[in-house]
Order: structure tokens, then sequence, then C-alpha cells
């Protein structure tokens, strides 16, 4: 997270999304799609910005979204929430960082499971709490329950849950998530999810920690339009907990961010309210993708992991010779014109196991997948 000046450094993301900037290479590093969500949540937007969204709304969102944003979990996951239950934020970070800045005090303990995305350690750290790493392993990256037992101690306040899982592709087993809840009951911990995948599963269906009724007391569930709606630019995302958490965290929030893109709101109601259609497809498509790069991968040389959700796939080049993939990282562009991001910045050093393996993302169009396929194999 530091750089050499011991301040916060620019993420891993924008570091690879930079060098494919600066030297023209496909850019299957950062998260983020190259083709347009559906047509009806852009034009809900320019039509919002037309009829007069254009001001400060009300501080825990749009109406039509909170109500959107209801309709959505009773229709997905048969979750009955009221209006109090709900908070808009600016995309899945800021609610992490509310979330995490309300609950935790200097020296307080987070559990994440390892690799982890990068905002989790960093929030953590400008809260004084120390986030507590509890590793994932090959081949299906499952929480193992004694290691998360014994990462626990009198001073774990949190235990953040993000399945489906960013970068590994895991989806938590329902075993998994009751084991989880039930060490945080023993720790009287909070739980606070990242969904943002929810909707991004293939080879199963999501499932919420807020579907385990243990899990309510001292739950904070987290999503975002971003992935959803392939529209990662407009950071909308919310939080759903029980009325007094939603205060809580709605006290915080205030001094991040004050309210949102008010336009945006009404948008992403219209998304949620979509029909199956829409939902069925951004499957089918994200799964076609991951398989047309997981193939190209696999023909170029690297050991592919396979990814039952999300945008990315763990590619280990061991098998290519490649020890060290952060070095691969900086130099890919300039030896296939392919940029990734070296699974070791998302990760501690300690864990010598991820050390040669890369994350690519594959929500990008099919010809750049097939390119950057034929590109990496150059890597031989
Ligand atoms: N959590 C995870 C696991 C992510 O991959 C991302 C990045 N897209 C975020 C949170 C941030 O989401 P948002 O863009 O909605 O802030
Ligand atoms: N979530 C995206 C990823 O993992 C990136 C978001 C960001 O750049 N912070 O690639």
């Amino acid at each position: 997270l530091l750089g050499a000046d011991g301040r916060l450094a620019p993420t891993i993301f924008a570091e690879m999304t930079a060098l494919a900037t600066r030297t023209g290479a496909l850019n299957l590093g950062q998260g983020f799609p190259d083709e347009d969500g559906p047509r009806a949540v852009l034009d809900a937007a320019k039509h919002a910005i037309d009829h007069g969204r254009n001001q400060y709304g009300p501080g825990r969102g749009a109406p039509e979204l909170i109500d959107a944003i209801i309709e959505h979990q009773r229709r997905f996951y048969g979750i009955g929430l009221g209006r109090g239950d709900v908070l808009v934020t600016a995309g899945a970070t800021e609610a992490l960082a509310a979330t995490m800045l309300a609950y935790l005090s200097p020296g307080d303990e987070v559990i994440a499971f390892e690799p982890y995305y990068d905002a989790y350690a960093a929030v953590a750290a400008l809260a004084g709490a120390v986030l507590v790493p509890v590793p994932l392993a090959a081949p299906d990256f499952q929480p193992d329950p004694d290691r998360l037992q014994r990462a626990t101690s009198p001073r774990t306040r949190m235990i953040i849950v993000n399945s489906p899982h960013n970068p590994t592709g895991a989806v938590f087993s329902e075993e998994a998530m009751r084991h989880i809840v039930r060490v945080a009951e023993r720790r009287d911990a909070i739980i606070v999810t990242d969904e943002v995948y929810e909707h991004l599963v293939y080879d199963e269906r999501h499932v919420p920690v807020a579907a385990f009724e243990a899990a309510r007391e001292r739950l904070v569930s987290i999503s975002s339009a971003g992935k959803t709606f392939s529209i990662t630019g407009w950071k909308v995302g919310w939080i759903m907990s029980t009325p007094e958490r939603i205060a809580q965290i709605g006290a915080v929030k205030q001094y991040l961010t004050f309210v949102n893109a008010s336009p945006l709101q009404p948008a992403v109601a219209v998304g949620l309210r979509l029909a199956d259609e829409h939902y069925d497809t951004i499957v089918q498509t994200f799964a076609r993708k991951r398989d047309i790069l997981a193939r190209g991968l696999r023909k170029a040389g690297f050991a592919v992991h396979d990814a039952m959700a999300g945008y990315f796939l763990l590619a280990d080049a061991a098998p290519l010779g490649i020890d060290d993939a952060a070095a691969l990282a900086r130099r890919m562009p300039e030896l296939v014109g392919v940029v990734g991001v070296p699974l070791s910045a998302l990760a501690r050093p300690s864990r010598r196991d991820l050390r040669s393996t890369m994350r690519f993302a594959f929500c990008k169009s099919d010809d750049t997948l097939h390119r950057a396929a034929s590109q990496l194999a150059g890597l031989k």
C-alpha cells in the first residue's frame, strides 16, 4: 500500500492502467468492461439530467433507488427490507470506507480473506485498525475453518466477506459461510459483505450472507451497480443493514461525500428493475468471455485456475519458467503488449504460493480477448 516515502501509493489498478495507456498495451489489468451496459440505464441517466435531477438529493439516496434496492433483494433473494435499512453510497468503495470508519477504532482487528481487494487494507490502515489476513489457497480458494478460527482474537471487531471473491473468482460455500457466522458470533464481530459480483456467478447462484438468519444481527451488506450494469465509472453502491447501523454509518458518510450523483441514482433504479433477460444475458456473456480467455491463457502456457464468478482469471506463470509475476507484469507490455495485475499486489510478500501468479480481467471485448491470447503466446 505504501510508497517509498511511507505514504499511500497509487493502487496497483491505477498503476497498471497507466502502464497500458502509456504503452498502448491491451489492458487486462483493471477490472472494467470496454463495452457499454444496457441502453435503458444509460438513457435514464440522460433523462434525469434533462429533467432537473441535478442538485443535492436526500442523504439516504434517491427514493426510487432505495425502493428498487428493496425490490431487488426480495426478487432475487426473498429478503425483506424497509426504507430505513438502505443507504446509497459512492460505489462499494465508499460503502466499505464509511462502514469501516464507523466501527473500527485504533488497534481493532479486521479479518479479510487473502488475497484481498486492496481497499480493505487501506481503509483499515486509515482507521488505525489492523488487517488480519486469512489465507485462501489453490485449488478452490475456500475459507479454511481452522485458519479462520486461529486468526481471531479478543480484538477481532470485523470480518469482511467478499463473495463472489476478487481476485480468485471463488464463491464461498454455504458451509464456509455458516462457519464465518459462527466465528463472528463467538467474537461478537460485525460481518461486512462485499457482493459487488453478485450477478456475475457462472456455475451456481449467489447466496448472500443475509440469507443466513443467524448473521442478521451483526451484518452490514454492501453491493454496487458497477459490475451488474457495466457502469463501473458511475460509482453507485449501497449498504443494507438495520436502521440503527444505517444511521451510524450514514453519520460518517455525510462527511465523506454527503450525497452522491443525483441523476445516476434513478438510472440505477431502472437497471435493478430490468427483466430477467438482462441478468441471464450478463451471465452468459461474461461466462463466454471467461472461457475465451481461459483457453487462450492455457494455450499460452499458463496454469489457469477455474473462476466460478467475477471478472478475473488467475493464471500461474510458473510453467513458463517465470517465478516473479510482479516483475513480469511490468515487462509484459514490451514483451507481448498485454497488461495484467500481479497477484502479489493483493497479498502479503510471505505468500510465496502466489508469487508467480497473474490476475487477468476477462470483462473485455471478445476481439480484445482473442488478440490478448495470441499475443500472450509470445511468452513461450
Ligand atoms: N469490491 C470489490 C471486490 C471490487 O472488485 C471493487 C472494484 N470494482 C469494489 C469493491 C469497488 O466497487 P465500486 O466501484 O462500486 O466502488
Ligand atoms: N475493482 C477493480 C479491480 O479489481 C478496480 C477498481 C479500482 O481500480 N480501484 O480491478
